[in-house]
């Protein structure tokens, strides 16, 4: 397996002079089919490189062991032994499948981890330009459900009690991954620090002088359109998802990547979702249930997760329609 691709690695001195002779460093690589950001205060350049290459290394081990795009990846090794006995796995592994399954148990399915017959069949949709055929979908969608694997704690075992179980962590993995990698920061001596992969962000400790990370948050109708709106963020995950980016249109209607297991299809509904939480895994998957389940049922949810607060727009004809869980009042943030 090659190494992850480096597409750039910049370190970049901006302002001297922070409180306790602090500097701010950047830096960039490709990990997970995505840009990974890293963006640290510290006092010299070494230490920010040592740090900051621990915290890529992690993230390259986790998609060793959790893409479902890489057939030698331990998930998909797992997979092979769908319908067979109990495979003792990596504690990231278990510790991914866990969480995962929490949130499948939360949210009543509507985040499944073996949710990939269907994405698979839907990845394939957007190259094509086609709907996936109906009697296919169907066959697919029975081989989805998450009460097929059952966790060992005590051996840190899996069985997928099913043949044809295909895991996807692709909700969930990326802010396991930013957190682990900030984890990694703040174990090295580096607690100023953002981590982000793609759409996952963890934030440690606030910036030098600031009262926490600027995060901006894209508009639905319009992503790419300059931000208004800014959380101010620190010691906390923030996660988005919605069908800004990856999505098939077929028949005038527009498919996202992100599939409602009850029904085996890509879900229409054009909304962005926001959820901040205490850990990247939460907010990943927490993110990716809500936009499954609409913004009624979605906010509901967010209720129930301790420590969370989501926010959910939906794009229609009239502009923006903004819902809000109840935390949501206190998460700092600034318009402009
Ligand atoms: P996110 O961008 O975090 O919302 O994750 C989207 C990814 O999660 C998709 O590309 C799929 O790999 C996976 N996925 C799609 N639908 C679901 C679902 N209902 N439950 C869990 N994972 C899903
Ligand atoms: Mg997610």
């Amino acid at each position: 397996m090659p190494a992850a691709s480096i597409i750039a690695c910049a370190v970049c001195r901006f302002a001297l002079g922070f409180g306790d002779g602090l500097e701010r460093f950047e830096f960039r690589q490709a990990h997970m089919g995505s840009t990974i950001e890293i963006v640290l205060y510290t006092t010299d350049a070494s230490i920010a490189r040592r740090a900051s290459d621990a915290a890529f290394a992690r993230i390259h081990q986790l998609d060793l062991a959790l893409s479902d795009y890489n057939p030698e990846s331990e998930l998909s090794r797992l997979c092979e032994k769908a319908g067979g006995p109990p495979v003792a796995v990596s504690k990231d592994l278990f510790d991914v499948l866990k969480q995962s399954l929490a949130m499948a148990d939360r949210s009543g399915g509507a985040f499944d981890p073996t949710i990939g017959p269907v994405v698979r069949l839907w990845r394939r949709a957007r190259r094509d330009n086609k709907l996936p055929d109906p009697t296919v979908l169907d066959r697919a969608r029975k081989r989805v459900d998450y009460r097929n694997v059952v966790l060992d704690e005590s051996a840190r075992a899996v069985a997928l009690k099913a043949p044809g179980i295909k895991l996807d962590l692709g909700g969930i993995a990326k802010g396991y991954a930013a957190q682990a990698a900030r984890d990694e920061l703040a174990r090295l001596g580096v607690s100023r620090a953002l981590v982000a992969v793609a759409g996952d962000i963890v934030v440690g400790d606030a910036p030098p002088g600031k009262p926490g990370w600027r995060i901006a948050i894209a508009r639905v109708a319009n992503p790419n359109s300059p931000p208004k709106r800014f959380l101010i963020l620190n010691n906390a995950a923030v996660s988005t998802s919605g069908d800004a980016e990856r999505f098939v249109e077929i028949g005038g209607k527009r498919y996202s990547h992100i599939v409602d297991p009850r029904t085996g299809l890509g879900v229409v509904d054009r909304c962005g979702v926001t959820i901040v939480a205490k850990t990247g895994a939460i907010a990943d998957s927490l993110a990716t249930a809500v936009y499954v389940l609409g913004p009624e049922a979605g906010r509901k949810l967010v209720d129930q997760i301790d420590g969370a607060a989501g926010l959910i727009a939906r794009s229609t004809p009239n502009g923006e329609q903004v819902f809000e869980s109840l935390e949501w009042k206190n998460v700092k943030s600034v318009n402009e």
